[in-house]
This record gives C-alpha cells, sequence and structure tokens, in this order.
C-alpha cells in the first residue's frame, strides 16, 4: 500500500494544533505538528476508532426550565453518535436535576454515562 499524508485539527486543548499525519493503509507512522504526546494519541485513535464527547440537552419535567444540558463523560464512538443524539431526544427527565447527577447510565452500551452539567430546581 502506498503512503499517504492527511491533515488533522487535534481537538484534545482550545490550542488545536494542526496536525500532519502519515499513514500506510489507515495505520499511522508518523505524526508531526502536535504540541504535546496527546496529538500523536488523538491522531491514531481517528484513524483507528474515532470518539467524540456527545454535548447535547435533555427535556425536564416539572421544572424552571425545560431543558438541561447534559455530556457524555466519556467519549462515544463516532459512528453511534447519531444514535445516541437520537436516543437522548426521547429522554425525559423529573426535576430536580443535580450538576453531574447521571441522567443515562452506559448509553446504548458505550460504557459512557450521560451527565447533567448544570441544576434544574422544581417548579
Ligand atoms: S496536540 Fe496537545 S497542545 Fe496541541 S491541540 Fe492537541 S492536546 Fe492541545
Amino acid at each position: 500500500m502506498k503512503e499517504q499524508t492527511d491533515k488533522l485539527i487535534c481537538i484534545m486543548c482550545p490550542l488545536g494544533c494542526e496536525l500532519t499525519v502519515k499513514h500506510i493503509g489507515g495505520k499511522v507512522i508518523s505524526v508531526q505538528g502536535n504540541g504535546c504526546p496527546l496529538g500523536e494519541k488523538f491522531a491514531k485513535e481517528e484513524f483507528s476508532n474515532p470518539k467524540r464527547v456527545v454535548i447535547t440537552t435533555v427535556q425536564v419535567k416539572n421544572g424552571k426550565r425545560r431543558l438541561v444540558p447534559v455530556r457524555s463523560d466519556k467519549p462515544v464512538p463516532k459512528e453511534k453518535l447519531f444514535d445516541v443524539l437520537k436516543h437522548l431526544r426521547k429522554v425525559q427527565i423529573s426535576a430536580p436535576v443535580k450538576f453531574h447527577q447521571v441522567i443515562v447510565e452506559n448509553v446504548l452500551g458505550t460504557g459512557a454515562n450521560i451527565i447533567a452539567t448544570d441544576e434544574v430546581a422544581e417548579e
């Protein structure tokens, strides 16, 4: 197989280093442009098993607000992202909601929990 070069933006921190990734058949052989070792780890994962943290909102019943912001406590496989978001659109949680309360455990078998990133008091 032929060596290929691709550019990626590292999303592991706000610096957003531009990575130059050389790979053969999807196997990473070198990473340049990373400001720290996390960039190389990110590039290798992007080529083998890309993952993303889920960030969205969930409906709240009987709360002072109708929605609470949530996120996954670890990244989920990128190919499951759409299914997780679809699933979370149907979830309703009763107020009160506490900061970092687990809203959905092990969402769709990904091993990640969906947690609240804010509080919602009862109406
Ligand atoms: S390579 Fe390191 S410094 Fe650069 S964006 Fe990624 S985590 Fe941040």
